[in-house]
């Protein structure tokens, strides 16, 4: 059975033709909040895991070298939207100018304050697990209640308010299934909780989120998804042709390709002026 990653997963469930066009690269070509968070995440993520490898392997760990490698993921990221011809609006443009700034000086912050419990022990940074959809555990850990899942997340600001709306997308989300399932197949042992570890920027706040597994959940997951494996492989093999949704937004506002869609009929040649693609993919 092939599997596909979670964010794959989710999109294809929400519309079969956006994983497609997704999977072809494609992009708004004016950068907006989500790209330039995705931005964002993926710095902090980079400092993050510099400095986990460096403790996993017990080498001593050195802020300025973590905070660099978060600055120089945003930069280069940034460099390839520049060279797809992606724009960002006057309105944006200081915020997308701070990314890199803003990334290395969360890295050096949660550095000063690592959140994580001195009694676990690191099992694995980034691992990434080809058998499951190439997804890639940000960190696993072995604690005095069991093995688990950790996984960063890196916001500019989130309102106190929001925060339990927030914990509520992660305590049912796909990632959290998807990394405990996987792990615990790569371990062969069970995985005990799924963690957020939270880290809003502006101000800086830490918020460290547990999920506590249920096997019987587990269980229930995996069968569903083994049926929407299945559809997506029949999809990507031509044996079933790639449907659309019904509803064309979702909590963050209108789907990016709705132009794509509506306006320009999926024509590449129209596409251009409102679109560009990723040349990773
Ligand atoms: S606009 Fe609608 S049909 Fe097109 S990709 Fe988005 S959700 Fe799918």
């Amino acid at each position: 059975m092939k599997r596909y990653s979670p964010s794959a997963t989710e999109t294809w469930m929400t519309c079969p033709l956006k994983r497609h066009l997704h999977a072809q690269g494609w992009q708004r070509r004016r950068l907006g909040k989500r790209e330039m968070g995705g931005i964002l995440g993926t710095a902090f993520a980079a400092g993050v895991t510099t400095w986990k490898s460096s403790q996993l392997v017990g080498i001593p760990t050195d802020p300025y070298i973590c905070a660099n490698v978060a600055w120089g993921s945003a930069k280069s990221q940034m460099a390839e939207m520049e060279q797809i011809g992606a724009t960002v609006g006057e309105y944006d443009r200081a915020q997308y100018e701070a990314i890199a700034r803003r990334a290395s000086d969360g890295v050096r912050r949660i550095m000063t304050q690592d959140p994580l419990p001195p009694d676990w022990t690191i099992l694995d940074v980034e691992r990434i697990l080809p058998e499951w959809g190439n997804c890639r555990i940000d960190l696993g850990a072995e604690t005095p209640l069991g093995v688990v899942v950790v996984d960063w997340k890196c916001k500019l600001s989130l309102d106190q308010k929001w925060l339990p709306k927030e914990m509520d997308r992660y305590r049912l989300s796909e990632q959290r299934f998807h990394y405990s399932a996987a792990y615990e197949d790569f371990l062969h042992r069970s995985v005990y909780a799924f963690y957020i570890v939270l880290v809003v920027l502006e101000p800086f706040k830490v918020h460290v989120l547990p999920f506590v597994n249920d096997p019987e959940t587990l269980a229930m997951w995996m069968q569903a998804r083994r049926r929407t494996w299945a559809d997506m492989e029949a999809e990507e093999n031509g044996e079933r042709q790639v449907g659309i949704a019904a509803k064309h937004w979702d909590e963050f506002g209108p789907c990016e390709f709705q132009g794509a869609c509506f306006e320009s009929h999926l024509d590449p040649h129209l596409m251009q002026h409102a679109y560009t693609v990723r040349k990773s993919g």
